[in-house]
C-alpha cells in the first residue's frame, strides 16, 4: 500500500507511468509437476515437508491458485543492457505472489515463469525446463558457498510446451515449460530506481526510496540527503562484497545488466553464468556477449562500479550534489584493492600481510593461465602443500591440468619458482600446515555446479528423471567438506563437454 500501484488491472503489454508494480495473474498451467524442493527454504518459511506435498502447494507454486486475501503483482524497473539505457523491462516473466514473515525475517515469494505481465515486451512471459534447473540448483548452491543470493524453494514442470530459438543452429522447438519459486527479501533492482529518474519522476523515486530504506535499510534512519547518501554507501558495499565473493569461487554471472543488479547486494538473475572451469580472465559463458566480453570473469568488478554510477545518477535527484557520490564510487576502487588482495590471500592461506603478497598473487594468476588449468582442483589441491618441500608442488596440482602434454619444461620452470616463493612465503605464517589446510578448505570449495554437471540433470530431467537434480542439491549443501560418496563430482570438466551447448556457452534466451 505504500507504493504507487499501477491502475490498470490488466497483463496487456504496454508502459506503465508513476507506478512502482502492477497487479497481475498467474497463467494456468496444462499438467503441474513438482520436480524438486528445498527443505531448508521450506524451513526457513516456516513449511513442513508434509505442506510440500500437498495438491495445494502445487497449484500456489505453480501459479494455478492465488492464495486469499493476496494480489501478485509485477514490478516495473528500467535498466541499461550492455552499456546502453533500454528503458522500460520489469517483471516480463516473475510474478511476486506474497510475502511471509517467519523467525524475525521476511521473504518475498515470486514466481519465475508463470506468464506474461504488462512488462514481458516481446517475450511470452515463460521459463523452459533447462534454464529453471540452472537457476534452481545454482541459487542454493550460492548461498552454501557463502555467497549473497536470491534463494529458490521449487521447481516443478507446467505440462506446458514453451517455443524457444535453439542456440546454434537458428531454428525454433518446442520444449517443456518451468516455474521455479523464488525467494529474496526484496526483488528491487538499479534499474527499479533509474526508471523513474529517466522519466524525471522524482516524487515515485522519493517515494521507492524512503520505502527501501524503511523496509530494508532501516538502521539509517529517517529519510533526509545524508541518508540518501549512507544508503548509496551501503549498497556499494554489499555490491562489492558480492562480487569479490563470486570472484573466489569462480562464478560468472554473465549479464550485469543493472537491471539484474540487486539493491540488497544478491545474486539475482541466473541466467547464462557460468563457473570458470580454466582460469581465465576473459572468460565469458554469455554468447551474447562473445564479442565485447563486457561481463568476462575479470571485468566483473568493473561493471559492479560501473553500474553503482548509473544507480548514483538515479539517485542524484534526491540528493542534488555529486561530490558525495563521488566519494562513495572511489571507495568502491579502493575498497576492491584492498578487498581482493585480502581474498586472495585468504585462498592461498595466508593470515599476515606481506607487502610482497600482491605480486606473489599476481604472478599465480599469470601462471594458472599459462595452460588450462582448472580453478577449483588447483586451490583445493594446493591446500596440501608442503612448506618444507615445494618442488612436490606441481604433482600437487598435477590433476588440475586439462592438457598435461601442454606443461612445457618452460612452464614447470615457472611453477616451480612460483612454489619456491609460497613455501619461503609459508615460513612467515604461524599455522602449521595441518591447520592451514583446514583453513583453506573453508574458503576454496571442493564441489561447485560445473556447466556440465547442469546440463546432465537437465537431460534427464528432459526424460523424466529427476534423481540428478536431487544428488546435485543434496552434493552442494556441503560445497566445501569432503563427501567421499560424491568423489565423483570432483573433477576436471569431461571432455565431450567442452564443446556442448550449455555445457560451456549459453544464451540469455531462455
Ligand atoms: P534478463 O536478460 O533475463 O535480465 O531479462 C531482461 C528483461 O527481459 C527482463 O525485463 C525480463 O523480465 C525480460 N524477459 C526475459 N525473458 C522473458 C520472457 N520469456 N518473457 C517475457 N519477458 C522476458
Ligand atoms: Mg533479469
Ligand atoms: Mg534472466
Amino acid at each position: 500500500k505504500e507504493l504507487p500501484a499501477d491502475p490498470i488491472l490488466e497483463n496487456s503489454r504496454r508502459q506503465v507511468l508513476k507506478a512502482c508494480f502492477s497487479y497481475v495473474e498467474p497463467k494456468k498451467t496444462a499438467k503441474p509437476e513438482l520436480l524438486h524442493v528445498s527443505d531448508e527454504m521450506l524451513t526457513n518459511l516456516g513449511l513442513s515437508e508434509a505442506d510440500s506435498h500437498s495438491e495445494h502447494f502445487l497449484n500456489v507454486f505453480t501459479g494455478n491458485t492465488v492464495l486469499e486475501n493476496t494480489k501478485p503483482y509485477a514490478m516495473c524497473y528500467g535498466g541499461h543492457q550492455f552499456g546502453n539505457w533500454a528503458g522500460q523491462l520489469g517483471d516480463g516473466r516473475a510474478i511476486n505472489l506474497f510475502e511471509i514473515e517467519h523467525d524475525n525475517k521476511s521473504w518475498v515469494l515470486q514466481l519465475k515463469g508463470a506468464g506474461e505481465t504488462p512488462y514481458s515486451r516481446s517475450g511470452d512471459g515463460l521459463a523452459v525446463l533447462r534454464s529453471s534447473v540452472r537457476e534452481y540448483l545454482c541459487s542454493e548452491a550460492m548461498y552454501h558457498l557463502g555467497v549473497p543470493t536470491t534463494r529458490a524453494l521449487s521447481i516443478a514442470i507446467t505440462g506446458d510446451n514453451v517455443l524457444r530459438d535453439m542456440l546454434y543452429d537458428g531454428n525454433s522447438a518446442y520444449e517443456k515449460g518451468a516455474v521455479v519459486s523464488r525467494i529474496s527479501p526484496s526483488f528491487l533492482r538499479f534499474g527499479s530506481y533509474e526508471i523513474f529518474s529517466s522519466r524525471q519522476d522524482v516524487e515515485s523515486l522519493k517515494t521507492l526510496v524512503d520505502y527501501t530504506i524503511k523496509h530494508h535499510f532501516s538502521r539509517l534512519g529517517a529519510p533526509s540527503k545524508e541518508t540518501y547518501i549512507q544508503f548509496f554507501a551501503e549498497v556499494s558495499q554489499r555490491t562489492l562484497e558480492m562480487i569479490i565473493h563470486w570472484q573466489r569461487v569462480g562464478f560468472v554471472h554473465g549479464v550485469m545488466n543493472t537491471d539484474n543488479m540487486s539493491i540488497l547486494g544478491l545474486t539475482i538473475d541466473y541466467g547464462p553464468y557460468g563457473w570458470l572451469e580454466d582460469f581465465s580472465y576473459g572468460w565469458t559463458p554469455n554468447t551474447t556477449d562473445i564479442q565485447h566480453k563486457r561481463y568476462r570473469y575479470g571485468n566483473q568488478p568493473n561493471m559492479g562500479l560501473w553500474n553503482l554510477y548509473q544507480l548514483a545518477n538515479a539517485l542524484y535527484p534526491l540528493i542534488e550534489d555529486a561530490e558525495p557520490l563521488e566519494t562513495v564510487l572511489n571507495q568502491y576502487k579502493t575498497d576492491f584493492d584492498v578487498e581482493s588482495l585480502k581474498m586472495m590471500r585468504s585462498k592461498l592461506g595466508l593470515e599476515n600481510e606481506d607487502e610482497l603478497d600482491k605480486l606473489l598473487i599476481q604472478d599465480l594468476e599469470d601462471n594458472l593461465q599459462l595452460s588450462e588449468t582448472d580453478m577449483t582442483i588447483f586451490f583445493r589441491n594446493l591446500s596440501r602443500f608442503n612448506k618444507e618441500n615445494p618442488s612436490e608442488g606441481l604433482k600437487i596440482v598435477a590433476d588440475a591440468f586439462y592438457v598435461p602434454t601442454e606443461i612445457s619444461d618452460k612452464i614447470r620452470q615457472e611453477w616451480n619458482e612460483w612454489f619456491q616463493r609460497y613455501a619461503k612465503r609459508l615460513q612467515n605464517e604461524t599455522l602449521s600446515d595441518a591447520d592451514r589446510r583446514i583453513q583453506m578448505n573453508t574458503i576454496n570449495p571442493k564441489y561447485v555446479l560445473r556447466n556440465y554437471m547442469s546440463q546432465l540433470a537437465i537431460d534427464d530431467a528432459d526424460k523424466g528423471d529427476y534423481r540428478l537434480i536431487d544428488e546435485l542439491y543434496q552434493l552442494l549443501k556441503q560445497p566445501y567438506t569432503e563427501q567421499p560418496k560424491y568423489e565423483k563430482w570432483f573433477a576436471k570438466r569431461p571432455d565431450w563437454a567442452k564443446h556442448k551447448a550449455g555445457c560451456s556457452m549459453l544464451s540469455c534466451s531462455s
